[in-house]
């Protein structure tokens, strides 16, 4: 229709909409191991595991946890691990499992894992020996009865064939606490029958939000299925494809494009564990990746490496992400290194990764793209409601197949994400942009408080709730402040107490947070000032400072 423009921009041999299959997501590997049971299904710093072996090893690890475990339909199951083998393994395995799976982020602090625990109810915690010790501390006063554990080093191999981080070399013995990965492979080859279907639940990731409380998404089989096949349709994906997985998979972006999409189109999988540019790059030359799919800020590091040019690139066809924007220097660099251009995308956890994303053939830089498969995309005014014309500043809304059907035990939030417009229910994205004639989207700024940190996303709130713990704190405003290497950094603007001041250092603070924060959220920057600004009220003015950071980097 003509209030639809994009349409005339869709790869010309794509079809609007795509019919999505009506089972559950670990048909995905079960029909792959069956069309390519001797192919390479995942290749992990040189170890190659074949479809056969990955559905195999799917299968005992989930009689496991049903014959042993008395897993049942319906548990929730939490992965608390970096990228590794065990990671897809007990991914499938808990959904063969008629379980559903809860994966966390392996930067996660214990309070919030804690949280995130109890808050799913979850019964179980799949882990690596690196992270034993948290899981122990974090499942007090939770639902989790077991906690499984495996190492790195079960499925690296002995030479390993690219650079292996150090940080997985250091890797502690494992605890009588846990059962041991190799254990749950031990089992007979039993499965449980299956009692999902489509419609079930399949994965709750959790997301924060305006309130910086961590919200589950719920999301079926169904929801998911939708940006796996436009995954695989959009990118070209065929067999022959090498994908290269670098980005986290417990994130919606990582779990759609880097394990799901690859392994059903039989493609072979090259997983890293922890980013590593140095061991990308390897990757890329020794493995002829052709597909690879990032947070910009891994091609801004990638292509600040030293000697860069000498590297071979050739084997790549399509290079694309999204989850922050992609800087327009970065982006021409790419280009004039491999011929490519950064196909940028755009999507939440609650729509299961894109909703957007540009067209191959006809991209435009700093740009989210236009919508995906079967979206429906308005801009809006966030007060009125009222639908707006090209080129308005409003707030993006989106219906589309892969929607999540609300916040795990959370309706009123469900209830406050979603307008409606025209008679039909849309989804608030809370993020501010706007579409052009051609009907491409742009984002310009949040209406939602958050910091996009490398494409990790920080609640200020929440940040803030916990500065206010220290002793010496008596105002904290947390903001982003532009930064060449994570796009945002995370800034605190902090107001000493009198008692306090020349007493401690900018530097005490940070490393006070470093240890009380999670990795990715605590402040690399602070900043002491003597008053925050506040409105008649006393609130304090956070959109104050944050234009102000904005605008220093500016001049
Ligand atoms: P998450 O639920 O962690 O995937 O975060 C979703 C949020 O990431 C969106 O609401 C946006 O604010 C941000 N985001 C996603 N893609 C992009 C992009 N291409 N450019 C800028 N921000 C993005």
């Amino acid at each position: 229709p003509s209030d639809r423009p994009w349409f005339k921009y869709w790869p010309s041999k794509l079809p609007k909409t795509l019919d999505y299959p009506e089972v559950p997501l670990f048909n995905i590997i079960e029909v792959s191991s069956q069309r390519y049971p001797n192919k390479i299904a995942v290749i992990y710093y040189g170890n190659r595991i074949t479809y056969r072996e990955l559905w195999e090893s799917i299968i005992r690890f989930s009689s496991f946890l049903s014959n042993e475990l008395k897993v049942k339909k319906g548990d929730r199951i939490a992965i608390f691990m970096p990228n590794s083998v065990q990671w897809i393994i007990a991914y499938f395995g808990i959904l063969r499992a008629n379980a559903i799976l809860v994966p966390i982020n392996p930067l996660l602090a214990e309070d919030e894992i804690n949280y995130i625990l109890r808050d799913s109810g979850s019964v179980g915690v799949v882990t690596l020996s690196s992270y034993l010790s948290k899981v122990i501390k974090a499942k007090e006063n939770s639902q989790v009865k077991w906690v499984i554990a495996g190492r790195f080093k079960d499925y690296l191999p002995e030479q390993p064939e690219i650079r292996v981080h150090p940080l997985m070399q250091r890797e502690p013995e494992l605890s009588g606490d846990a059962i041991y990965w190799k254990e749950t492979l031990r089992n007979n080859y039993n499965p449980p029958p299956v009692e999902v279907n489509a419609e079930d639940i399949a994965v709750i990731p959790y997301t924060s939000g305006t309130t910086g409380v961590p919200k589950g998404c719920v999301h079926t089989h169904s929801t998911i299925w939708p940006t796996v096949l436009g995954s695989v349709v959009w990118n070209m994906l065929t067999p022959s494809a090498v994908v290269l997985s670098s980005l986290p998979i417990f994130h919606v972006t990582g779990f759609v494009h880097s394990v799901n999409a690859p392994l059903y189109t039989g493609s072979t999988m090259v997983l890293l564990s922890i980013w590593d540019r140095e061991a990308a790059l390897d990757a890329i030359e020794k493995y002829k990746v052709t597909h690879w799919t990032n947070i910009s800020t891994m091609v801004v590091d990638l292509l600040a490496t030293p000697g860069i040019e000498k590297r071979d690139l050739s084997s790549l066809i399509l290079v694309g992400g999204g989850g922050a924007p992609m800087p327009e220097a970065v982006a021409k660099r790419l280009k004039e290194l491999t011929g490519l251009d950064y196909v940028e995308g755009y999507g939440l956890t609650e729509t299961m990764s894109q909703t957007h994303v540009n067209p191959p053939q006809r991209p435009k830089l700093q740009c989210l793209g236009i919508p995906h498969f079967g979206v429906d995309a308005l801009i809006i005014d966030p007060s009125t409601g009222e639908v707006l014309p090209p080129n308005r500043e409003g707030e993006i809304v989106v219906r589309c197949p892969s929607l999540f059907k609300g916040y795990w035990n959370k309706e009123e939030e469900t209830r406050k994400s979603f307008i409606t417009v025209n008679g039909l229910e849309y989804f608030r994205t809370g993020d501010l942009g706007y579409m052009d004639e051609e009907g491409y989207f742009f984002i310009m700024d949040r209406i939602k408080r958050m910091i996009n940190r490398a494409g990790y996303k920080v609640w200020p709130t929440k940040v803030e709730n916990k500065l206010y713990q220290h002793p010496a704190v008596l105002e904290a405003c947390v903001v982003a402040t532009p930064d060449p290497r994570t796009n945002e950094e995370v800034k605190a603007y902090i107001v000493l107490k009198s008692e306090y001041k020349g007493k401690i250092t900018a530097e005490e603070i940070r490393e006070w947070c470093k240890q009380h924060m999670s990795a990715y959220e605590y402040p690399r920057v602070i900043e002491f000032v003597d008053s925050l600004p506040k409105s008649g009220s006393g609130k304090i003015l956070w959109r104050v400072l944050q234009e102000k950071e904005k605008g220093i980097t500016n001049k």
